[in-house]
């Protein structure tokens, strides 16, 4: 039997959602570990419409979010950004990021990257039976987040330790709010970024 015959090799595509304000190395060093631990083709960065945990707080503009994404994975050949949770506008399910992401490429296994922590709220949300089906879940640990009692579906759902990294888009905002730096925490083109648009200057 020639190639042909043969069951096609599905792509294994990463999604790594976040709200990206900013990106910073934990993202980065999360993604990389997981792409390489999963085989992953590629790791796909979704950044958040204007997300419904977070909307009391206010969330730098979509645009900036994205771009600061952009700049922090362009070299690297595997990572990839996508706009569909920014252009559906409104906030962000991770139900729809999947089906968009599942009817965009049809022919490939979908890994959803995921904290630790934020994989326990995401099961708990309505839909988490098709969520299950739509995606492997890979929960990635971080400092100062445990996995206490996480009910998660059972199989599906991978935990993973990453090089812990004690990085989060909080804490890199109040550096600069106080005028601390966040060199080497985010890419070098993104503390330039923030810069140039003057991003959480005002209220921490
Ligand atoms: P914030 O402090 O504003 O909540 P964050 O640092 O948690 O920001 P998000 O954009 O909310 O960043 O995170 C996107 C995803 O990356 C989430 O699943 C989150 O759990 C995960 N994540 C964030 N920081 C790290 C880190 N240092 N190591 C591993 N995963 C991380
Ligand atoms: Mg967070």
């Amino acid at each position: 039997a020639g190639p042909e015959d043969q069951e096609p090799v599905k792509r294994r595509l990463g999604v790594m959602g976040g709200t990206f304000d900013p990106i910073h190395h934990g993202h980065l060093v999360a993604a990389s570990e997981v792409a390489s631990l999963f085989h992953l083709d590629e790791v796909v960065f979704v950044p958040t419409g204007q997300p419904w945990q977070k909307d009391s707080h206010g969330v730098s503009p979509a645009e900036d979010r994205y771009l600061m994404t952009v700049i922090a994975t362009a070299s690297n050949p595997q990572f990839s950004v996508s706009r569909i949770d920014i252009d559906r506008g409104g906030p962000t399910y991770t139900v729809d990021t999947l089906r968009e992401l599942r009817n965009e490429h049809p022919d490939a296994d979908l890994f959803f990257i995921t904290g630790a922590d934020a994989l326990e709220q995401i099961f708990s949300w309505r839909n988490a039976q098709e969520l299950f089906h739509q995606a492997h879940f890979i929960g990635v640990t971080r400092p100062g987040h445990t996995l206490s009692d996480p009910g998660l579906p059972e199989g599906g759902v991978s935990l993973v330790e990453v090089p812990a990294l004690s990085i989060s888009s909080t804490d890199c905002r109040e550096r600069v709010a106080r005028g601390e730096p966040v060199w080497y925490l985010v890419p070098d083109g993104v503390v330039r970024y923030i810069d140039k648009r003057k991003l959480y200057k005002g209220a921490a």
